[in-house]
C-alpha cells in the first residue's frame, strides 16, 4: 500500500497561496514538485489560477561555485531586504545534488537568520530530478511565491556549468559571485557564465581579502570590455562586495535595482519575459518529446544495442538515430 499525502482542494490552495499561508504555500510547493500525475492535474489547474496574480516580483538570479560565499550573501542581502520592508522568497538549485545523492541546498541552517525571518521563505529544490525537471518546479515555484505577494524572489543555482543558462532564462538580473584570486575571472568567461551575468561581484571583499578583491574587480572590469553587450540597454556592471560585513551590498541592490529601471524603460524587460516564456515552452517541449521517446517500447528494445554500435564504431550516429526515430514511429523528417 503506498502512502498519499492528503490533499487540498484547488480552492483551499488557491486561498491559502492568495494569504500568503506559509503553510499552504510550502504544501502548494510540494504539491508542483510531485510526480504523481494526479497531483501534476491539481498542480496545473492551481497554476492556472494563481497566474493573473503571477509577474510583479523582481525576479535575481545568484550563482558562484562552492565556496564563494553564496549562503552567507544570499542571509545577508534577504536580511536586509526584508528590514527595508520586503517579502523574499529563495529558491535554491542544486543541479548537482544528484550525484551526489542528497541536496547539499536541502539544509536551511545554510541561511540561518533568513530561514527565521516572517518575511522570507526559502525553499531547496528536490534532488535526483533532471535538470530540466528541476528548472521547471523552481520557475513554477517562483509564480506560487509572486503569486503569495513576495516582492523579491532570489534563485539561486550552484555555479557549476549546468544549471546557469536555465537560472538565467527565468529571471530579470543574472548576478554572478566570483571569488577574488582563484583565477575565476578568466575561467568564469570560457565557462561562458560571465556572459550570462548582468552584473558580477567580486565577494569577500574584506579584511585580508580586501586587497585582492580590488585586484580582481580591475581584472574583471577590464575583461568586461571584451564582452559582447548583454542588453541593448545595458552593461555588465562589477561591483565588490562581502557577504559577511554586508559591504557594497547597498550598492549592489542598487545595481540590481537600476538594472531593471532601465530594462524597464527600454521595453526589454517585457520582451525577456516575453521571450523567457517561449522558450519556457518549448523546453517543456523537448522534456516531454524526450520522455514520450525514452518510454516507447520500440525505443526501449532497440537503445541498448544501437548505443553500443555507435559507440564501436560499426555504425553512425545518424543511422541510429534514424532507426530509434523510426521504432518511435515519428516519421520525423530529416533537416
Ligand atoms: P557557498 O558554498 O557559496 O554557499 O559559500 P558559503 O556561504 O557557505 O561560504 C563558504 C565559506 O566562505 C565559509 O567558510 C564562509 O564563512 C566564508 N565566507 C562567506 N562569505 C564570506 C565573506 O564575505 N568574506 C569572507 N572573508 N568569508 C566568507
Amino acid at each position: 500500500m503506498t502512502w498519499r499525502r492528503p490533499r487540498l482542494s484547488v480552492d483551499a490552495y488557491e486561498r491559502g497561496v492568495r494569504a500568503c499561508d506559509r503553510g499552504v504555500l510550502a504544501q502548494a510547493v510540494t504539491l508542483i514538485e510531485s510526480r504523481d500525475a494526479d497531483d501534476a492535474a491539481l498542480a496545473q489547474a492551481l497554476l492556472g489560477r494563481l497566474l493573473p496574480a503571477a509577474g510583479d516580483a523582481h525576479r535575481v538570479g545568484i550563482t558562484g561555485v562552492p565556496g564563494v560565499g553564496k549562503s552567507t550573501f544570499v542571509d545577508e542581502l534577504g536580511m536586509r531586504l526584508v528590514a527595508a520592508g520586503k517579502r523574499v522568497a529563495v529558491l535554491a538549485i542544486d543541479p548537482s545534488s544528484q550525484v551526489s545523492g542528497g541536496s547539499i541546498l536541502g539544509d536551511k541552517t545554510r541561511m540561518a537568520r533568513l530561514a527565521l525571518e516572517p518575511g522570507a521563505f526559502i525553499r531547496p529544490s528536490p534532488s535526483g530530478l533532471s535538470p530540466g525537471g528541476v528548472a521547471r518546479r523552481t520557475r513554477e515555484t517562483m509564480l506560487l511565491c509572486e503569486a503569495a505577494g513576495f516582492d523579491v524572489v532570489l534563485v539561486e543555482t550552484v555555479g557549476v556549468g549546468q544549471g546557469e543558462t536555465a537560472v538565467a532564462d527565468m529571471v530579470d538580473c543574472f548576478l554572478v559571485l566570483v571569488l577574488p584570486g582563484a583565477g575565476d575571472e578568466l575561467q568564469g568567461i570560457k565557462k561562458g557564465v560571465f556572459e550570462l551575468a548582468d552584473v558580477l561581484a567580486v565577494n569577500k571583499a574584506d579584511g585580508d581579502g580586501a586587497g585582492r578583491a580590488r585586484i580582481a574587480l580591475g581584472d574583471l572590469r577590464s575583461a568586461l570590455r571584451y564582452l559582447p553587450r548583454r542588453r541593448a540597454s545595458w552593461q555588465t556592471q562589477a561591483l565588490a562586495v562581502s557577504g559577511r560585513t554586508g559591504a557594497g551590498l547597498g550598492e549592489l541592490w542598487a545595481a540590481i535595482e537600476d538594472h531593471r529601471r532601465v530594462l524597464a524603460a527600454s521595453g526589454e524587460l517585457a520582451q525577456l519575459r516575453a521571450e523567457q516564456q517561449r522558450t519556457w515552452m518549448w523546453s517543456l517541449i523537448r522534456e516531454r518529446l524526450e520522455a514520450a521517446f525514452r518510454r516507447h517500447p520500440g525505443v526501449v528494445g532497440a537503445v541498448a544495442r544501437l548505443e553500443a554500435a555507435v559507440q564501436a564504431g560499426a555504425i553512425t550516429s545518424t543511422a541510429a538515430a534514424d532507426e530509434l526515430l523510426a521504432a518511435f514511429g515519428s516519421g520525423a523528417p530529416r533537416d
